[in-house]
């Protein structure tokens, strides 16, 4: 049995709030919302992080994150605009190692930082 918790997430193991899903991705609620709605959207295929994508997985990936970045933003009528950010590897603070981007949505009131 897979230990990763994102793992655990796609196979229904542990519960999340799920913005998005279809065959290959899923996006959730962060645990810790950094900004209101942030998000994370997620391979379900177990890969460590953009270092190991393949040119199909990161055309997968990154084709669906307009519309889930439009459906997120959708959801709070204040929200101006989103940060996307992707940490790869501990030096650049990945602390799960399932490979995500988040998705923080910006609002007027954090314009002078998060
Ligand atoms: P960082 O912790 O520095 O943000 P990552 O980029 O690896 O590193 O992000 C992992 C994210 O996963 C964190 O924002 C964390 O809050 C989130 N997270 C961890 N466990 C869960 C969970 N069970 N459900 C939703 N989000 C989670």
């Amino acid at each position: 049995m897979s230990e990763c918790i994102f793992c655990k997430i796609i196979d229904g193991e542990i519960p999340a709030r799920k913005v998005y899903e279809d065959d290959s991705v899923i996006a959730i609620l962060d645990v810790s919302q950094v900004t209101k709605g942030h998000t994370l959207v997620i391979s379900k295929k177990h890969v460590r992080n953009i270092l190991d994508y393949t040119d199909e997985l990161a055309a997968d990936v990154f084709t669906k994150i307009p519309k889930i970045a439009r459906a997120v933003r959708s959801f709070d009528p204040e929200c101006e605009g989103l940060n996307l950010l992707m940490n790869n590897e501990e030096i650049a603070s990945q602390s799960v190692f399932h490979g995500h981007v988040h998705l923080l949505p910006r609002y007027n009131s954090d314009k002078d930082g998060f």
